[in-house]
């Protein structure tokens, strides 16, 4: 009877997955970044997931799968096998705007399972040295002069440099020419190099080079300075005080990925978060990172419905 009974729960599966769970993870895990390397998103990812690796002893191998502002990275991991063996790192992109801009996205933000969030990152206004104006109302007064001169830089549609310059541009009644990118590391070099003009970023891909003199800084979209950058005046400093906005990076896993697993990253998560060499790198590049509350996986669960509700009709406005 013993026997015949194990069978049957072998057979539905339900003795697999807890000895599963019990030795994960067996084997490196991938993550995927929906974006080019050397981006915010790549950054935050890589920095966690080495101290993640340690607490799990399994390599947590990142891999870039970028596209349509991060969703054919999201989709492919979303569509992995829910084993724990494919995680993602999304972003208030990915995971927030884009079901308002893409009628068929193929995945849910909402359904997927929430590991936990990695980083907050207040947004700026940048532009290249080799743009003329100096300053945000020298720079609203151009772009208002010379809409058809105007470039901005972003990683695809519904990524978080798009989506909010989308609500920078409709506050400022500017239609610039978009130039779309991998990743915003790659745009920033080209940003650089005086390819294009401006764009709209999260802190942790701009602060070296904003610190180090390499572009330039119109505002950060928050009520405060940031500690990593305290000479950058807010927008309500510069004269633009209702563009606030934050973005914010948080690792997922596929819908069904059993419970037990999503615990250990999430543990792992919090340990790297806690972990001062981590936290260090991180906010020296200005990321806000989450207090206890909000490292759990039920917190991101809920702040990512509210995320998509939010952009939904931000973006509706904006349009
Ligand atoms: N920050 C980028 C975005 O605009 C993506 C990236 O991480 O490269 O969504």
């Amino acid at each position: 009877m013993k026997k015949m009974l194990s069978a049957v729960l072998a057979l539905t599966g339900l003795l697999v997955l807890p000895a599963m769970a019990q030795t994960y993870p067996s084997k490196p895990v991938t993550m995927i970044v929906p974006f080019a390397a050397g981006g915010p998103t790549d950054i935050i990812a890589r920095f966690v997931s080495e101290h993640m690796s340690r607490t799990l002893g399994q390599q947590i191998v990142v891999e870039n799968v970028a596209g349509a502002g991060g969703t054919t990275g999201i989709t492919r991991a979303a569509q992995s096998a829910p084993d724990g063996y494919t995680i993602m790192m999304g972003h208030m992109g990915t995971h927030g705007a884009a079901p308002a801009l893409y009628p068929g996205l193929k995945y849910d933000p909402t359904a997927l399972v929430p590991v936990g969030i990695a980083a907050s990152t207040p947004i700026l206004i940048v532009a290249s040295k080799k743009f003329a104006p100096n300053t945000l109302q020298e720079f609203v007064a151009y772009a208002k002069a010379n809409p058809d001169k105007l470039n901005q830089a972003h990683a695809g549609i519904g990524s978080v440099s798009h989506s909010t310059c989308v609500m920078l541009n409709g506050q400022l009644g500017i239609k610039p020419t978009a130039v779309p990118y991998t990743g915003t590391g790659p745009a920033l070099n080209d940003m650089i190099s005086g390819q294009v003009d401006f764009m709209c970023d999260q802190i942790v891909n701009l602060a070296e080079q904003i610190r180090g003199g390499a572009v330039r800084a119109y505002a950060i979209a928050s009520p405060e300075r940031s500690p990593a950058l305290p000479d950058v005046p807010t927008t309500k400093e510069a004269g633009l005080p209702d563009y606030q906005v934050i973005a914010w990076n948080a690792i997922f896993a596929p819908v069904g990925t059993a419970p037990e697993i999503t615990a250990r990253l999430n543990d792992a998560l919090r340990k790297a978060l806690a972990d001062e060499g981590a936290r260090n790198r991180l906010l020296n590049l200005g990321a806000v990172l989450p207090t206890d509350s909000e490292q759990t996986q039920a917190f991101l669960g809920d702040f990512v419905k509210a995320e998509v509700a939010r952009w939904n009709k931000a973006l509706a406005a904006a349009k």
